[in-house]
């Protein structure tokens, strides 16, 4: 057990990536926390986990909101005295141009996956230090790493948050804070279902998804959680600042 005795926080825990992490993240030894506005979800994710003989809470958090941040993080410090892992994955998209895309919109896509992880970082620094160090993973994309067409916001949504990650890094190395984020390519989660099922002709959708990875399908969700795992983990000890392409080959081209 790579994780015994840690305590992991993780927002989006509910669904996709963030709930296929929760689970290993607990099957590794640490206590989770996730969250997520779901709370159906939540609970149902926190079940499977006490069934397998882990542990685990769901609370109620909306991540653009910095407010709702704070209370998440203060209720782990409250459940389990302290924190060693966060993970700022909740996240949204939104397939339109810039041309296309109102203010309102913009505002919505930044101020989940960018702001959301912003206010992570801001909250869980302190107790980080205070503890000697810690590991935050946040998820970018590889709509971060490169431009997706159709994706205006959130690229620069993602872009944002490889750079914050970085920037993060630098100001908090010496504390034993570590910051990296993940990039993954399109992963068979709930995001990616409704997108493919809203699409005119989803069964080309999922086939050209899959083909745009050299290795010719998409990610599993528990594949991003793997690498989520080895930047939590101290194997991973010397690792700061970087952002990891899980994405079949795709950003190597
Ligand atoms: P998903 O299954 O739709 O999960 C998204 C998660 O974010 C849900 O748990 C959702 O929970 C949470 N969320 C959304 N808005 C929120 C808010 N305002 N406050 C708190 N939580 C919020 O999709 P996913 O693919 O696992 O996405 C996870 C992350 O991976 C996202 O950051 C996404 O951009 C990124 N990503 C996904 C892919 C992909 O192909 N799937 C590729 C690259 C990056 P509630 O709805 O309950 O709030």
């Amino acid at each position: 057990m790579r994780l015994l005795n840690k305590v992991a926080v993780i927002t989006g825990g509910n669904s996709g990536i963030g709930k296929a992490t929760a689970i290993l993240l607990a099957k590794e030894g640490a206590k989770v926390v996730i969250s997520g506005r779901d709370l159906e979800l939540g609970r149902e994710v926190v079940d499977l986990i006490k069934k397998s003989g882990g542990k685990a809470a769901f609370i109620r958090a909306d991540v653009s909101k910095e407010a709702e941040i704070k209370n998440l993080i203060d209720f782990a410090i409250r459940l389990y005295g302290r924190i060693d892992i966060l993970f700022n994955n909740a996240g949204i998209e939104l397939q339109k141009t810039v041309t296309e895309t109102t203010e309102e919109e913009l505002n919505s896509v930044l101020n989940v996956n960018l702001k959301g992880v912003f206010f992570g970082c801001k909250h869980v620094i302190p107790h980080l230090i205070k503890q000697g160090g810690g590991s935050i993973i946040n998820t970018a994309s590889i709509a971060g790493l490169v431009g997706s067409p159709g994706l205006a916001a959130y690229c620069a949504s993602k872009g944002g948050v490889v750079l914050l990650t970085k920037q993060v890094a630098l100001d908090f190395a010496k504390s034993g804070v570590r910051v990296n984020c993940v990039c993954p390519g399109a992963t068979m989660t709930p995001m990616v279902e409704r997108f493919v099922a809203k699409s005119p002709n989803p069964e080309k959708t999922f086939e050209d998804l899959a083909k745009m990875h050299p290795m010719g399908r998409m990610a599993k969700p528990e594949e991003i959680a793997n690498a989520v795992l080895f930047l939590a983990s101290d194997e991973s000890s010397f690792i700061t600042g970087q952002a990891l392409a899980v994405d079949g080959g795709l950003t190597a081209q």
